[in-house]
């Protein structure tokens, strides 16, 4: 499933490709992307829009048009958004929504049919309910108000979406391995310290997964339709068994919350 780092990648190589673009035409051809409105209805309101930008926030890839309306896209598990030239020749198989522009066009591909169009009025309204954690409004006393009372594991608690967003669960384990915090941990208990490192260790390691074009396992790909390659980096997650990168200690694999959760138990304790 996308995350921050994919979700961030996909934004970046679609602002060069898709701004300033006007939107010729849209024809929506699985109708529950975009329910409650109509395909017909939808094709109305975005026909003949100018593109202003393309942002971020959490999972959701926002299109600004110019009059502040804004098209909020989310990929879910296999969502994939493809900018190609006119006359591409690539399979339409399943081709969930495509945006006709004045060059080229921007294709919506989904195999499982999770991900979501939604349109708002404005930007505001599409403002998610946690914080970026990328963005610089996250300090570390911001983090010690958000954690605070915290009974809930300090893995779950990074995947709840109303406190940081655009975490899961491969940053999640990646993250705290970087940080040198047990996934086990209650989130309010931890100290300063630990809170700083991390920040740290999240920032980190969201940047380098941002620049390295993100992970793939199976079903992202860019804007482009290519993969990322920070797989190659991971340091614990999808790892169980093999040596912890910084102490060689066997990784663990523990279930959390029905999810799996990779840690190094020496490294983490
Ligand atoms: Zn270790």
């Amino acid at each position: 499933m996308p995350e921050l780092p994919e979700v961030e990648h996909v934004v970046r190589a679609l602002r060069s490709r898709i701004v300033a673009r006007q939107i010729i035409a849209a024809e929506v051809r699985l109708p529950k992307l975009i329910a409650p409105h109509s395909p017909a209805l939808f094709n109305r309101k975005l026909k003949g829009s100018i593109i202003t930008g393309v942002s971020r926030r959490g999972k959701f890839i926002l299109i600004e048009m110019e009059n502040d309306r804004v098209l909020a896209v989310h990929l879910r598990m296999t969502g994939r958004l493809i900018w190609a030239r006119d006359g591409g020749r690539e399979s339409r198989a399943h081709l969930r929504a495509e945006f006709r522009l004045d060059r080229g066009k921007l294709s919506f591909f989904d195999t499982r049919r999770f991900g979501t169009l939604e349109w708002y009025r404005d930007r505001s309204e599409a403002e998610p309910a946690g914080i970026d954690p990328l963005s610089a409004s996250l300090s570390e006393s911001v983090l010690a108000r958000l954690v605070r009372g915290s009974r809930q594991n300090i893995k779950a608690w990074l995947l709840r979406q109303d406190r940081l967003v655009g975490l899961g669960n491969i940053y999640a384990s990646e993250i705290l391995h970087l940080a040198g915090i047990s996934p086990l941990r209650e989130a309010g208990s931890l100290d300063e310290r630990e809170r700083r490192r991390l920040l740290g260790a999240t920032r980190r390691v969201l940047s380098r997964a941002i620049g390295n074009s993100g992970t793939t396992f199976s079903d992202f790909q860019d804007a482009r339709g290519l993969e990322g390659s920070y797989q190659h980096y991971l340091r614990v997650y999808a790892r169980e068994g093999r040596p912890c990168r910084r102490c060689a200690e066997p990784v663990v694999r523990e279930v959390q919350q029905q999810r799996s959760t990779f840690y190094c138990p020496r490294c983490q304790s």
